[in-house]
């Protein structure tokens, strides 16, 4: 019997991990995908975030898990009307894939990867956790935390949620623009996307993304967003083979989720916190900054709150 299983290894399960590790705790990590994973982000960690890796593994983030321009200098913001807004913060651009990677390495836990968990059930003073790798077996721990990001299959499972998902369509590719590659830039033009489009430089890639409710119609707002780009950024680009289209759940959030379902708690993006750089912060301080048409989002910081234990 573990003290606690952590499902998800992105940066809510890696930081739970470290603490209850360090505080003594048996914790299996288990991660439905093969580490290193990819992870649908821009990859920007703010000050906050950076000060939060700080505080909970004792270390700076390794320059191996960087990527040029490795400093971020905040981000602009284009409202509906086409006007640009400056919000200007320290930050630093990672690699999400490298990053959550060296994160869960550094955590002391026992980590399974491609490992999914398919469900929690809570008896008496534990909770046995269903798991498939190769095969399907199952595990106990004392307590659950489950930090599953955004898919939230357990968290729907407990509490019973819709699944509510926007698609966010990322793509990197090699050529020119006319903009400062130390900022990420956020456009909230109702046109260019149904939630938000965003540019950023990782290495050699130009990265354009957008983000909608409806899967079919990627295509459409990505061309106007690209179109859009060439004319007032002067891009000029070779699409990149590599494309990724990733689900993603919605900010839109309606009643808050309780933290505790006895046992199990539910932690970090999929309880609809974010880190403070994620789509909602973008909305909200686009909204903030511009007055640009607004949609409630839930909490912002990504957090743990270790006081269920
Ligand atoms: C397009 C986009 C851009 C973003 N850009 C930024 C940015 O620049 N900066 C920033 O700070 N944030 C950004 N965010 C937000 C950021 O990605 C999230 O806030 C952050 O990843 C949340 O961390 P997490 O650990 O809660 O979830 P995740 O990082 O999603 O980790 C959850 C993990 O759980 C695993 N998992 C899920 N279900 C199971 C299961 N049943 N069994 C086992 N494992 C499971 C998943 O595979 C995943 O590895 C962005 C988000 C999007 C969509």
């Amino acid at each position: 019997m573990y003290d606690v299983i952590i499902i998800g290894a992105g940066p809510t399960g890696s930081s739970a991990a470290k603490k209850l590790t360090g505080d003594g705790f048996r914790v299996l990590l288990v991660e439905k995908l093969k580490l290193p994973r990819n992870k649908s982000c821009s990859g920007i960690l703010i000050k906050k975030s950076m000060d939060l890796v700080r505080a909970y593994f004792n270390e700076d983030i390794p320059p191996s898990v960087m990527c040029s321009p490795t400093d971020n200098r905040g981000m602009i913001f284009t409202n509906d009307d086409g006007q640009e807004f400056i919000y200007e913060q320290e930050g630093l651009n990672i690699w999400r894939s490298s990053f959550d990677h060296w994160l869960s390495k550094n955590t002391g836990a026992e980590i399974r990867d491609s490992t999914i968990a398919l469900s929690c059930e809570e008896k008496n003073d534990s909770v046995t956790v269903t798991l498939k790798g190769e095969s399907e077996y199952s595990e106990q721990a004392k307590i659950v935390i489950v930090c599953e990001g955004v898919s939230r299959s357990i968290k729907r499972k407990l509490t019973h949620a819709p699944k509510d998902n926007i698609i966010t369509y990322q793509t990197f590719n090699i050529g020119s623009i006319t903009l400062d590659p130390h900022y990420f830039y956020a456009y909230l033009q109702p046109n260019l996307s149904e939630y938000d489009a965003w540019f950023n430089v990782k290495d050699n890639f130009l990265v354009f993304g957008v983000a909608v409710r409806d899967a079919s119609k990627i295509e459409h707002y990505y061309a106007e967003f690209i179109a859009y780009m060439k004319i007032t950024a002067q891009c000029l680009y070779c699409p990149a083979s590599e494309q990724r289209k990733m689900d993603d759940a919605s900010y839109f959030a309606r009643l808050p989720n309780r933290l505790r379902e006895r046992q199990s708690a539910i932690c970090g993006r999929s309880r609809r916190f974010s880190q403070s750089n994620g789509r909602g912060h973008i909305r909200r301080i686009g909204k903030r900054l511009c007055g640009s048409r607004s949609n409630s989002i839930g909490q912002l910081r990504y957090a743990i709150n270790l006081s269920v234990l």
